[in-house]
């Protein structure tokens, strides 16, 4: 495998003759005072952090220095640097989870890695090897195996982050970069086990045709803050963000419906990845897994005679109302790594709100099959298609 620096391409070949940021290279130094790990009941999503942290700097004449395991803490960054001027900031969002033979496994992680890259290449921040930095991660999880939890529905949250460090106030790219890995041990992201309720909003915008939404850059999240705020001040616990007349994602997670067709199957749908949608990892296993249903595995609580049709379509809400108006929105759920399933209860649009019919546990039979599937493969009581990784 190569080596983080040898994939850089704009920023010359001094990467080969220096450091590269070589996962072989790493410095460990470990804390002098570990952490207590806190009970189940008070891992709350991205509250508390583990001992340690992943951290290689990229120096624009040099390229990624050795990568280093230190104790969790502050990072040390010049004021005018470019990640607060300019928010040059890409993440991912992964998790660790136990298996039953008490290994720790990653999902599909090679997808985070090449997302993370994407992301990077957009912001004009230096490129990596993937692979070194999976490895990176690996050998953070493994080192900090005691904070993955065992509860089920908890898992260790990881993100690695990527900031543009150069110290100057000049509006270009970033030459300098740090790439850090910390981790977080969390319960599950929505703690009641009710469904959400979404308002659907097509001003403001979270994305548009040609902007950055379908890359994780930090830039995405923080406009809509004040939007969530204004949702939640009538009622609602995300937004359903549209972009003119179609509907994209809920807050941070990918969007479906599960309709009822006159021949009795089922079609599962979801928006297509137009550029204002971020792709999902979880959007992506959901649509494999339906489409597998039932000629390739019979997904749990669903018939056998119930075909799914898995499709990648444009949604409005004007086609929501008509399927409400129908009887056949059977259910509507959203993805993504922290909630991996949500059911969603109620769409707010215009002053009047869709309602989906109501489901014990506050999944529809569909989003359920599928949460089970996936926290199956997830935490290795299932193999699927080599989407569980093993952290050694
Ligand atoms: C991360 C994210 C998702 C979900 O992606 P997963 O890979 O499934 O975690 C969906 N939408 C947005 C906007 C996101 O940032």
């Amino acid at each position: 495998m190569s080596p983080i620096g040898a994939t850089l391409a704009a920023n010359g070949n001094a990467a080969e003759t220096g450091p590269n940021g070589d996962a072989s290279k790493l410095r460990i130094t470990l804390t002098q005072s570990r952490k207590a790990v806190p009970p189940p009941e008070e891992q709350i999503f991205g509250k508390i952090y583990t001992d340690h942290m992943v951290v290689v700097s990229f120096d624009p004449a040099i390229g990624w220095l050795d990568p280093e395991i230190r104790p969790y803490g502050p990072l040390s960054i010049d004021p005018s640097a470019s990640i607060f001027q300019y928010g040059t900031s890409v993440f991912e969002g992964m998790k660790a989870y136990l298996g039953p033979d008490g290994k720790a496994r990653l999902f599909r992680p090679e997808h985070n890695m090449a997302r993370l890259k994407k992301s990077a290449d957009r912001l004009a921040l230096p490129s990596f090897d993937e692979y070194e930095v999976l490895k990176l991660i690996t050998k953070l999880v493994a080192l900090e195996s005691r904070w993955i939890p065992e509860t089920k529905g908890h898992s260790l949250y990881i993100r690695p982050t990527i900031i543009g460090t150069r110290p100057s106030i000049g509006v270009r790219a970033s030459d300098s970069a740090i790439l850090y890995i910390i981790l977080s041990p969390t319960g599950p992201y929505f703690r009641i086990s009710k469904p959400i309720s979404l308002l659907a909003v097509n001003e403001p915008v979270r994305a548009w045709p040609g902007g950055t939404g379908g890359h994780k850059v930090a830039t995405n999240y923080s406009p809509t803050f004040k939007p969530q705020q204004h949702a939640e001040k009538l009622g609602y616990d995300q937004i359903l963000w549209m972009v003119g007349e179609k509907v994209t994602e809920v807050g941070a997670m990918n969007f479906f419906v599960v309709i009822k067709r006159d021949d009795n199957d089922l079609d599962i749908i979801t928006p297509p990845l137009d550029g204002t949608i971020l792709p999902g990892i979880t959007r992506k296993s959901v649509l494999a897994l339906a489409a597998a249903h039932p000629s390739h595995t019979v997904l749990s609580g669903l018939p056998d005679v119930v075909r799914l049709h898995a499709h990648e379509r444009e949604l409005t809400m004007s086609d929501l109302r008509t399927w409400s108006a129908e009887g056949r929105l059977l259910e509507a759920f959203a993805t993504g790594t922290a909630a991996i399933v949500a059911g969603i209860g109620r769409i707010g649009f215009e002053g009047s709100d869709i309602r989906l019919p109501e489901n014990e546990g506050g999944l529809g039979p569909v989003a359920k099959a599928l949460f089970e599937r996936i926290t199956d493969i997830q935490t290795g009581r299932t193999e699927w298609e080599n989407w569980g990784v093993l952290c050694e």
